[in-house]
């Protein structure tokens, strides 16, 4: 077998991984994992939601959520908040598709429509902040 090291040599491009410290929380070492993320140039999300990028002239995060300036999630028109009972969560609906199901396909009480939402879940880990950098996928807000 013949030596390959030179071909694909990555070294310089390995990051170490955010490790997990004993004694933290779960949410704890989450955050600690978005924010490897983030200094690395990818977006949070990306964690759980695939191969998300920081928009090349995003904003660094200052976890500030009252001021949001510059290309930020809380800026952009994908920022949605679910749910509405006793509260609500913060989700990127970017890619986010609604397909009609055929009239002859519905049930009498199934959907009549087929949600996908790439970057969402019904967890944590895709609820989004406010003053996380945005990604490439960020379209402005309309003025209010
Ligand atoms: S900036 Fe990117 S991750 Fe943030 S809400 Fe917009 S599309 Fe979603």
């Amino acid at each position: 077998m013949t030596e390959q090291a030179g071909l694909f040599d990555a070294e310089q491009l390995r990051v170490a991984p955010a490790t997990d410290e004993p004694g933290l929380t779960p949410g704890a070492q989450m955050r600690r994992r978005q924010a490897a993320a983030i200094a690395t140039g990818m977006h949070p999300l990306s964690l759980v939601a695939g191969n998300i990028r920081l928009h090349p002239a995003a904003d660094q995060p200052t976890e500030d959520d009252h001021v949001i300036t510059g290309l930020r999630c809380g800026g952009c028109v994908f920022y949605t908040r679910v749910g509405g009972h006793s509260r609500t969560y913060a989700k990127c609906w970017a890619g986010r598709t609604v397909t009609p199901i055929p009239r002859e396909r519905q049930t009498k009480f199934g959907p009549k429509v087929t949600i996908r939402e790439p970057r969402t879940s019904h967890g944590l880990a895709t609820d989004l902040r406010r003053w996380w950098p945005a990604c490439r996928q960020y379209e402005p807000k309309e003025p209010a």
